[in-house]
């Protein structure tokens, strides 16, 4: 018996056709099969999933010189064909009066025939040599040379759209090398018919009326066999929704589960406990500050574990709204830990959050991998009896034996460095299995709305507007190599008058591109552009306390300019650093210049930053020019959507789930709104899915790893 491998076919093994190995099909050579399998294809349930990219018309194959063939024998010929071919000539014929004739010599690669065109002047305008063009008509001779009178016509243009003319659709499949689109669709062809009854759909015909769509072996037969395009089209259409209605049902499901059945702490928010905190910042909050505060209390007064996004632009300030989260842990008892990407960025969190609570009892430690030995070994004895109140690190903290007394909430800065996997793992000893901290993720990548509803559909999103009062935004220029000389001359003004700035470099080491290195650019500009200034140099693959020793010189000012690679990207906040030079500007991505910029510009004193690049790409090209248009850091990241396609997204690729075969966002925008309708109805009606467990097997096939369906299931 053969074994049940793929969902389609999970419900029962009398699947004689889906289950039938490429190797044992009719037609296969050795070659061809192995070539299928490089494809991942490895049944007959796995080719017909192997969906036409798109359809050509089948113009009736027709060549000249089968034509000529065709019409010596008189009952085959038809009385259409459609020929494709090239023009030689075009002779303007006679013209009398309102009648006129126009000759053209036609070829292809077989032979030449004549064309006709009677009474249609204009036709001879549109003609010229070497212009590929689609004939469509009848078949005649005249003195034994073939030709066609009257027929319709259309240019073949370079890149022709699959919708071209009327005729038979094929479809054309992603093929390779070794294996072309016609001996897919051969093979196809050929096991359709018998495979198409066995395939089960997981809803119902009522369901599927509603839809107004086919069920799903309709569906598949659409796509590999359309009489239309619009039939085509159909049967996609279904195939997608299906895509986005499992993800859909994964991302709720998840939420049901963590909202129903696990729990998190209560805590407590008041008027008191605000104005303690109050009384610590050195500025008042924004409106948009408080508000999400308050959104924040909303959700950790109770006890459904909060899974919030804040988002807010690079430099809004979400380090003190994290901080009011932290401390309405601390204020209960209990703790809390702030997750960043990189060691700079938890080091500097820590920082700011000691300064802030300086006399105060919060207890609050760094934990990152360069803390290692004896002095790891008691800190992580401190987080678990409880003796830490606030733990700020890096990855470090997701380790095993870093185990909560009593953790409220956990929050990851700049999450999309983080798989979305790691958001809850930060666990408390409690034996209680339900238990789980309120989580906040905090980002300045704002998430276009088509993937907040998908991989991240299970998060409640909060948005700090706009930024803390008195900012002036960052003026940003794009300069050629050349002019790099006026660039640090205007650098050199600032630190005349006491401020500083950041240079940024793309690579660590010398290349064969000739890029140079932030070692030997420092070593540059202190012989050179900034002879006579200190410059400091921070990049990723330094100790992380010689790295610390460089910052706080910067950040106490005792170093005039900070060269270093992108490992100042997040989060880094020094107010007197006003000025960043970007070398190279052109090999960064849209975001990461974003990022960067937002580095300058973060006190009162007016930013400048200035990308040095000479763009060889249209893409790149793009990219600059879009960072110098706006600063505005959601219109960046629509035009960042714009210029590499969704498929690049944030989170999307990080996240590890599988990318759509046939859906895709956000132009199936539609789609995905009427998936997400369908899988709240069946999430809310029966939240483990136990009316299908056809669909429930296919959920837990696509996204169970991905999503961690495994207990929630
Ligand atoms: P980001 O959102 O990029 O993480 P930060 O939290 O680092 O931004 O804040 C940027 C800077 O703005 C910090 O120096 C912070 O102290 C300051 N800041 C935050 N909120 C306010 C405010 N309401 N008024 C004045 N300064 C603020
Ligand atoms: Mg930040």
């Amino acid at each position: 018996m053969v074994s049940c491998t793929s969902p389609v076919m999970q419900d029962t093994c009398e699947k004689k056709h889906l289950l039938t190995l490429i190797t044992d099909l009719p037609r296969m050579t050795q070659m061809q099969a192995i070539a299928f399998h490089e494809l991942g294809l490895y049944r007959v349930a796995d080719l017909l999933k192997h969906l036409p990219m798109r359809y050509e018309t089948h113009h009736g194959g027709m060549t000249i010189e089968a034509a000529e063939t065709l019409l010596g024998d008189r009952d085959a010929t038809p009385e259409l064909v459609t020929i494709e071919t090239t023009i030689i000539k075009v002779n303007p014929g006679w013209r009398r009066g309102r009648k006129s004739k126009i000759e053209v010599a036609v070829e292809d690669e077989t032979g030449r025939m004549r064309i006709n065109w009677f009474n249609q002047p204009w036709v001879a305008r549109a003609l010229h040599p070497d212009m590929r063009i689609r004939l469509h008509g009848s078949l005649s001779t005249h003195k034994g040379f073939l030709q066609m009178n009257n027929p319709r016509w259309e240019e073949i243009e370079e890149d022709e759209p699959s919708h071209a003319i009327e005729g038979d659709l094929r479809p054309v499949y992603r093929a390779s090398e070794h294996l072309s689109s016609s001996v897919i669709a051969k093979n196809i062809a050929d096991v359709i018919d018998g495979a198409l009854p066995e395939i089960d759909d997981h809803l119902t015909n009522e369901m599927l009326h509603d839809l107004a769509m086919p069920n799903l072996s309709d569906a598949y037969k659409m796509c590999h066999k359309p009489e239309t395009l619009d039939q085509a089209k159909e049967g996609q259409r279904r195939i997608g929704y299906d895509e986005l209605l499992l993800l859909q049902l994964g991302v709720m499901m998840k939420r049901h589960h963590r909202r129903d059945t696990m729990h998190a702490p209560k805590l407590a928010w008041n008027e008191q406990i605000k104005s303690r905190i109050k009384a610590r910042i050195p500025f008042t909050l924004t409106d948009s500050q408080q508000q999400v505060i308050e959104e924040i209390a909303g959700d950790i007064t109770t006890t459904t574990p909060m899974n919030r996004l804040l988002q807010g632009d690079v430099g809004s300030g979400k380090t003190v709204v994290a901080l009011h989260a932290m401390l309405m842990a601390v204020t209960c008892n209990a703790q809390a830990a702030l997750m960043a990407p990189t060691e700079l960025l938890a080091e500097q969190h820590f920082k700011t959050i000691t300064t802030l609570l300086k006399n105060s009892n919060v207890k609050v430690a760094l934990l990152t991998s360069s803390l290692t030995g004896k002095e790891r070994k008691v800190l992580i004895q401190q987080i678990s009896d409880g003796t830490i109140d606030i733990i700020v690190g890096t990855h470090a903290l997701l380790t095993n034996d870093v185990i909560f007394s009593n953790i409220a909430i956990a929050i990851t800065d700049e999450q999309h460095r983080f798989g979305v996997q790691q958001r809850a793992l930060l666990r408390s000893k409690s034996d209680d299995e339900q238990a789980i901290p309120h989580t906040l993720v905090m980002t300045a990548t704002p998430i276009p709305r088509t993937l907040s509803l998908t991989i991240f559909g299970d998060l409640d999103v909060s948005t700090i507007k706009g930024m803390p009062p008195g900012r002036t935004p960052v003026t940003t220029r794009l300069v050629q190599p050349e002019g790099a000389k006026k660039v640090y001359e205007y650098l050199l003004d600032l630190l005349e008058k006491g401020q500083q700035g950041y240079v940024v470099v793309p690579l660590v080491e010398e290349t064969e591109s000739g890029l140079t290195s932030v070692l030997s650019h420092a070593e540059s500009l202190r012989t050179g552009y900034l002879r006579g200034k200190t410059v400091g140099v921070v990049h990723g693959r330094m100790k992380s306390d010689e790295r610390e020793t460089t910052m706080s010189q910067f950040r106490a000012g005792n170093i005039d300019v900070l060269v270093a690679t992108t490992v100042i990207e997040v989060g880094v906040d020094i107010a007197n650093a006003t000025m960043m030079i970007i070398e190279h500007a052109d090999r960064f991505g849209l975001a990461q210049l974003h990022q960067l910029r937002g580095r300058v510009g973060r006190g009162t004193l007016p930013g400048v930053c200035a990308l040095i690049a000479n763009p060889t790409t249209d893409d790149a090209l793009h990219r600059l020019e879009a960072i110098v248009d706006t600063t505005d850091g959601f219109r960046i990241a629509e035009r960042d959507l714009e210029i590499r396609g969704p498929g690049e997204l944030f989170g999307a690729k990080q996240s590890g789930i599988a990318p759509f075969k046939v859906a895709s966002l956000p132009r199936d925008f539609d789609l995905l709104r009427l998936a997400r309708r369908s899988a709240a109805k069946w999430i809310e009606r029966d939240p483990t899915l136990s009316e299908s467990t056809l669909l429930k097997a296919r959920l837990m096939h696509a996204h169970g790893e991905t999503l961690g369906l495994g207990d929630v299931a």
